[in-house]
């Protein structure tokens, strides 16, 4: 689909949604403060983001004449995670423009896709790396890249699901046998100093945005914690993740998260294209947020301030966490976000808090 519309998007207009998780009910209402209206795509009904949205469509992402009707009632199309299906994408791209492009999903939907994708059309460097679709091809691997090694599965894995460190010779079979069949790669075991990341947008005239480095804790493999602005930050891991962005002639926000060694270099472990977990405190940072960012870059305006006036720590609400929500709420440094998830469970994201540091 070609860049259009070229102009900006007159406030009224609607602005469709695929996903009706948090990060759209985020993004809807970032939508509503510039005077535009939602229209929710999610199999689930009444979800996050459908709560806080003009309207919501509940068909399964294989419906493509539900997906049409829904791209042709709005002027731009969007998405709040990287697994919608190419075809879903390819019918809503065919009514109406879809930022990002459809491209950008097929690359980041496979961990194969994606990692070749950054290191040969970006030149942008990425952990040691090697496709494995069979027990054969992880031993050869294992040769290649020795151990420790990380085991993943290409497709559908997050908060760490579908992996798995080999340490030893020994573990081989037992994590090809985990992977029950599925096309995987082994990476190269990175002992990173820390993890961070760089939320950043493109305009569809090319023009670029980053916020500054965001340092990563994560806890029994979801993210825990971010810092904003983090230590060190010297411009690097923006430049390479606008990079990546460029070579997809990406159109809105894209997190893109980086291992850092110790002697300083920097490698990208995966891109999100996507508004992005660790980007929630810029909400809270007295500058526009990434949500906000993403709607301005999709819908063609200026993309805005992203120099934060504070430095924001943002600690996920996981799960029972959310039950502090009133001692949250009178501490008058801490900013509360819940997401009105009517159901706790363990793993869930159920909120976040900002809390100004500096
Ligand atoms: P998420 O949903 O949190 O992004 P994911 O399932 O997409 O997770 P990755 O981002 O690839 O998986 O890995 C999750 C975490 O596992 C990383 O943030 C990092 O802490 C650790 N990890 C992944 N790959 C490696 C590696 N090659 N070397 C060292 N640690 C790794
Ligand atoms: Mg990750």
């Amino acid at each position: 689909m070609s860049l259009t519309p070229q102009h900006p998007l007159s406030p009224g207009s609607t602005i469709g949604i695929l996903g009706g998780g948090q990060l759209g009910r985020m993004l809807s209402l970032a939508a509503s403060r510039l005077g535009f209206q939602c229209h929710i795509y999610d199999p689930q009904p009444a979800g996050p983001a459908a709560h806080v949205s003009r309207s919501e469509t509940n068909t399964s992402y294989e419906d493509t004449e539900a997906v049409l009707g829904f791209a042709q009632s709005c002027d731009v199309v969007t998405y709040e995670f990287e697994n919608v299906p190419a075809l879903t994408a390819k019918t809503a791209a065919n009514a109406k423009p879809l930022h990002p492009n459809a491209q950008v999903l097929t690359v980041a939907q496979d961990r194969l896709t994606e990692k070749t994708f950054i290191r040969d059309k970006a030149n942008v460097p990425v952990a040691l790396f090697e496709s494995v679709d069979s027990i054969h091809d992880l031993k050869r691997a294992v040769k290649k890249l020795g151990l420790p090694a990380v085991l993943k599965t290409r497709r559908l894995g997050y908060d760490g699901k579908g992996q798995m460190i080999i340490k030893t010779e020994a573990d081989i079979t037992k994590a090809w046998t985990m992977m029950n069949d599925a096309p995987a790669i082994l990476e190269q075991f990175i002992p990173f100093r820390r993890e961070v990341s760089v939320v950043a947008a493109r305009s569809l005239n090319g023009e670029t945005a980053a916020y500054p480095l965001i340092e990563n804790v994560h806890k029994n493999h979801i993210l825990h914690k971010s810092t904003s602005p983090a230590q060190d930050d010297d411009g690097r891991a923006q430049a390479l993740a606008i990079n990546i962005m460029t070579a997809l002639n990406y159109v809105g926000v894209m997190a893109t998260e980086f291992f850092e060694l110790e002697d300083g270099t920097l490698l990208v472990n995966e891109i999100a294209p996507r508004v992005h977990n660790s980007g929630h405190w810029t909400q809270d940072a007295a500058c526009v947020d990434q949500f906000e960012l993403h709607i301005r870059a999709i819908a063609g305006w200026p993309l805005g301030d992203t120099a934060p006036k504070h430095t924001v720590e943002m600690t996920n609400l996981i799960g029972d966490d959310v039950d502090h929500w009133k001692s949250l709420a009178e501490d008058p440094k801490t900013f509360l976000h819940l997401y009105g998830k009517r159901d706790v469970k363990p793993d869930r994201k159920m909120g976040h808090v900002n809390r100004i540091i500096g």
